[in-house]
């Protein structure tokens, strides 16, 4: 099939692996190797995937606190003619990660932005957790200030559908401790290092999940899914998947194996 070229004066939003380096798409190699350059939340992580991709790019950093700065030269770069990819460390950029900001400016000032779909841990975690999915809400990331994170906590329990939630490796725990106090009677499920070797989902109401994690020390990245107000029927039970099989899979953080 013969596929377009890509547009000048165009940025495209590029979707990357979020653990199984496999998981990225044809277009996405193809938007990565024909751009003029890559803006990149980390320079050596994206780095890194481009060389295993098999090639280089000119690079660019553009994370949280240079957004501002950065935002100003893609745009004049874009008006100039030049395809942009902009990629985040892992998954969709500007889901909880940077990119907004350069995409409102760049559509304010008229000019193309296209996104490149791919991996997006939100989206394979509550489309494998087993909790309806025809109607979600996504938090992202919790205040870390327990006085305003407690009150978003509070704001989300008349909210319909299933909710989602990014939370650290190192907070998690608490995280599933202040859903035992607010959630108590919903039916949890934590998915946890998805598309890597250690892929698990463990599913059961906050209080059982906490005694598990009080047994086993949980490692890795999280995505906490709270089932609606109408939980699904077995909140009670505790299913904890056994980890996936060795697969053949490539995790480009392998740090946060051991974190
Ligand atoms: N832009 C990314 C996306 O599209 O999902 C999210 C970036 S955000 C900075 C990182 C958070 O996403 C982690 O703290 C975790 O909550 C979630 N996450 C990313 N990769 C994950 C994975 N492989 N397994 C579980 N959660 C993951």
């Amino acid at each position: 099939m013969e596929l377009p070229p890509l547009q000048a004066g165009t940025l495209y939003l590029v979707a990357t692996p979020i653990g199984n380096l496999e998981d990225i798409t044809l277009r996405a190699v193809r938007t990565l190797r024909d751009c003029d350059l890559v803006a990149a939340e980390d320079t050596r992580r994206t780095g890194s995937l481009l060389k295993h991709l098999g090639f280089r790019k000119p690079l660019l950093s553009y994370f949280q606190f240079n957004e501002a700065r950065r935002s100003e030269e893609i745009l004049r770069r874009l008006a100039a003619g030049e395809k942009i990819a902009l990629v985040s460390d892992a998954g969709s950029p500007g889901i909880s990660d940077p990119g907004e900001r350069v995409v409102r400016a760049a559509r304010a000032a008229g000019l193309r932005v296209e996104a490149v779909p791919g991996p997006c841990a939100v989206i394979g975690a509550l489309t494998a957790s087993g909790l309806p999915a025809g109607e979600f809400h996504f938090v992202g990331f919790l205040p870390r200030k327990p006085g305003q994170r407690r009150r978003k906590l509070e704001s989300l329990l008349g909210v319909p559908g299933t909710l989602v939630i990014y939370e650290s490796p190192f907070r998690v725990e608490k995280l599933v401790g202040e859903l035992a106090e607010l959630f108590g009677g919903r039916h949890v499920v934590l998915a946890r290092e998805l598309t890597k070797l250690h892929e698990e989902f463990l599913s059961g109401t906050p209080a059982a999940l906490l005694q598990i994690m009080q047994k086993r020390k949980l490692k890795g990245e999280f995505v906490v899914l709270i089932g609606g107000t109408a939980a699904e029927p077995g909140a009670e039970e505790i299913e904890a998947e056994e980890p996936a099989e060795p697969a053949d899979t490539a995790d480009p953080d392998p740090e946060v194996e051991s974190g």
